[in-house]
Order: structure tokens, then sequence, then C-alpha cells
């Protein structure tokens, strides 16, 4: 269910990994082959990415290996002791298993003049064209919330030349993963750009007739729009999960093997909240990677050989030409430190608990993110001048090398 990014990878693990021969069908609600959202807001929404280059799979993909795809409505209804999936148009589809892989949808800011034409979201491709086409058009733009797609609507917006606010509640871009220091940084970096950085106000209301005309903040500040992005985070789809009587708490709840509450069912991707070996609590994670992992190890679990799924999330996000990659899901940490120079390609920060490295983003660092990820894996203390000396790689301070993992705890 969910003919997404974690659906086809599912379908591709148990086709050409695990030789499954029987009947596979993606039922998919959105009338394409399943593609990839990250360049919505980036190449794809800019113009310099094709619909083609959006594709999970080669599209003769699902033909050569006999993978049914009932796409363009979405599944109704889902009886997992009778073992059926209902879809819109009607058809019931039998099933020995199901993978819920229905991902996430936009969520909507109840605020007075949402509905005025000129007020976007964005999550799927119809989303990206129509957006594209209005930032084409637009003079003055105003993107509500600074997480990592209004930061990257706003870059976007910036890049075709539009007047650009980015308004947020919380002190700085994305305040709540990276904290005052590196938030205030990209927020420079938006400022370096031209594009106005609003923090520490909300939204009150969008005005304007029919169409959007300005942006009144809490503060009472004005602000003139005519188009505003909403980009305030995503909400689960998990209300078929939840009415077939899953247990659901902010996304369908997993084992460390992505196995639901029936044995029947398996979730995958941004709608399963999985119990992550590695972290205490059950995590959701909405992030490409994580998607594409999920699947991948789902298609295990259906075939009743379960994978323990403990990969350290990575994001990768694009703004102004530069690639920042981010690692880690730290519910705390007490200390950051970086190495290299903000601007200049390699820049690193890291984010200790207690001198461990919980968290790292890297920018325009191609191929760190491994080493980030195994550095984080580890869960060891590290001293933090080998950490912000650019002259030691980082693959030095990884558990398997001969390199200085420090004793401090120990100690
Ligand atoms: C604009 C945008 C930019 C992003 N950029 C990045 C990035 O730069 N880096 C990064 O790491 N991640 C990024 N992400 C996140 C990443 O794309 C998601 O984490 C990933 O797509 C999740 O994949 P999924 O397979 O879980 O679900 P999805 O990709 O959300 O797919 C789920 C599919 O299921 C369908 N569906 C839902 N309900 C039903 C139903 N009842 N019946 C049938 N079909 C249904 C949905 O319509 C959708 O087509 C971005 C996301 C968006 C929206």
């Amino acid at each position: 269910m969910g003919a997404s990014l974690a659906g086809a990878k599912a379908a591709q693990a148990l086709r050409l990994d695990h030789g499954y021969d029987r009947p596979i069908t993606l039922i998919g609600d959105e009338p394409h082959l399943p593609y990839q959202r990250p360049a919505l807001s980036k190449g794809y929404l800019l113009g310099t990415t094709e619909a083609g280059e959006l594709d999970v799979l080669e599209p003769r993909f699902y033909s050569d290996q006999d993978v049914t795809l009932a796409l363009g409505a979405p599944a109704t209804g889902l009886d997992l002791d009778a073992r059926r999936v209902r879809i819109a148009d009607g058809t019931e589809l039998p099933f020995s298993q199901v993978l819920i892989a229905t991902g996430s949808r936009a969520r909507r800011l109840d605020l007075p003049g949402a509905d005025l034409d000129g007020v976007h979201y964005l999550r799927d491709r119809a989303d990206s064209d129509r957006l594209g086409t209005a930032l084409r058009d637009a003079a003055h733009v105003v993107v509500i919330g600074a997480g990592w797609l209004g930061s990257e609507l706003a870059a976007a917006s910036r890049t075709l030349g539009n007047r650009t606010t980015v308004i947020d509640p919380l002190p700085t871009p994305l305040y709540t993963v990276l904290g005052d220091r590196i938030g205030g940084l990209l927020a420079r970096r938006h400022r370096d750009q031209g594009v106005n950085v609003l923090t520490g106000d909300g939204v009150d209301a969008i005005l304007g007739t029919h169409a959007v005309e300005a942006v009144r903040t809490i503060t009472g500040r004005e602000l003139p729009a005519d188009l505003v992005i909403i980009g305030v985070g995503a909400v689960p789809n998990t209300e078929l999960a939840q009415a077939a009587g899953l247990r659901v708490d902010g996304g369908v709840l997993t084992d460390e093997h992505l196995r639901t509450s029936h044995p029947a069912a398996v979730a995958a991707g941004d709608v399963a909240r999985h119990q992550h070996p590695h972290y205490l609590n059950p995590v959701r994670i909405e992030h490409w990677d994580n998607a594409v992992v999920h699947g991948t190890a789902a298609a295990a679990t259906l075939l009743g050989k379960p994978a323990t799924i403990d990969h350290i999330p990575y994001f990768f996000s694009t703004q102004y030409g530069s690639t920042l990659e981010y690692v880690g899901h730290p519910t705390a940490w007490d200390r950051i430190v970086t190495r290299g120079e903000p601007g200049i390609p390699g820049f690193t920060a890291f984010w200790l608990d207690r001198d461990t490295p919980v968290a790292a983003m890297t920018i325009d660092n191609w191929g760190a993110a491994d080493h980030l990820r195994t550095l984080i894996a580890a869960a060891r203390p590290i001293e933090s001048p080998l950490l912000t000396d650019p002259e030691t790689p980082i693959q030095t301070l990884l558990p398997t090398s001969n390199a200085v993992t420090v004793e401090r705890v120990q100690r």
C-alpha cells in the first residue's frame, strides 16, 4: 500500500534479492510510477531535473519483473484478518502479507487566509508543478516555516529572483535540529543571499480578498506577498492502519524488523515508527535514505527473514548550490564543536553528548557522511581536538582504525 519509494524498493528487493516469484501489487493513489521527492523542492522545482529522473526504478522494471501497478486510486480499506485490501475503484485484492508504505502528507496550518489563491503546500509532483509555475510569476514570496523544506524553498525562491521572506517562531532556522549556533549560521547563509529571515515571530493571518496580498505576523508586521508557501512539517498517513486495528502512535508502530502489531502487516518509510536498536524510543524518520533502507529491509521481513534495521539516520539538503548532509537523530546534546570554516567546503559540526558525537553535519563534503555515520553508530567519546582538527581524517577516528578513540569514560 503506497506506490512509494519504500514500496518500490521493497518490490525490487523481493524480486531481485530474494527471488520471490509470487504476485506483487503496488497500490498508489498518485498517477505516477513510484518517484523520489527530494528534487521536488530543488532541481525539479527549478527546472534543472527532468520528471524521468525522479523515477525510483527504471519504468521497465515493473513489466520485466511482473510487478502489477494499481495507480491513480487510493486503498480505502484494509482487513488484516481477512487479508484483503479494498481500492477506491471497487477492486478487492487478497494478500498474504501487506506492506504499509503510505508515507506522509504536508501538515496543514489552520490560519485565517490559508485557503486563499496563492497559498501553496509541497508534497507531491503536482504540488511542485503548480509551485514551480507560481514561483516564476511571483514577486514577493513568504515561506512559513524554516525547517529543511522551508529553507530549501526560500533558497529556490531566491534563486528564481523573488523577494523572499522566511518566517519561523523559533530563534533560528532548524533550531530544534541544529541549535542556536549552527541554525544561526544557516540564517546568515540565507541573509547573504538576500533572503529576509524573520525568526522569533509567527504568522497571525494571511491577508487578501481572493488571492494572497500580505502576511501579518504575530508581532504586527505586515509583509507584502503574492505567493505564500507553508512548510511546517509532515504528518504520517496512518488512517488505514489505525482503522485496521494496528498499533499507531505518531506513526505505525513496528519492532526493529518493521513488523507491526499484526503478523500480516509490515510498515516502512515515513509512515513507520520503528523500534531502533540505537535509540531508546521508537523513531519515525522522514528521510529519503530511511525509506530506501526500510523498503529493502521490509522485503526480508515480509518473507519471514527479518533483518534488524539499525542504520543511523541520514538527511541531505541542497541550498544555494551547496549540499548539507546531516547524520544522527539525537534527543539531547550538551556541546557543539566544529572543524573547518563555515563557507569553505568540508566544514563539519559535531553535536556531542558528554563527549560522544550524537550527530554531525557537513557541507560540500561528498563521501564524508558514511564515516560520520560510523562515528555516530560507535557511540564512543572522542577528544574534541581530534574532531575539530581538519588535518585529522574522520576515518582515523572510527572504531575499526588504530586511532584514538577515547577512554575518557573509563578514566
Ligand atoms: C518536497 C520534498 C523534499 C524532500 N527532500 C528531501 C531531501 O532533500 N533529503 C531527504 O533525505 N529527504 C527528503 N524528503 C523526504 C523524502 O522524500 C521522504 O522521506 C520519502 O519520500 C518517504 O518515502 P515513503 O516511501 O515513505 O513515502 P512517500 O514518498 O510519501 O510515498 C507514499 C505514497 O503513498 C501514497 N499513499 C498514501 N496513502 C495511500 C493510500 N491509501 N492508497 C494508496 N497510496 C497511498 C502517497 O500518495 C505517496 O504516493 C523530501 C520530501 C519532500 C516532500
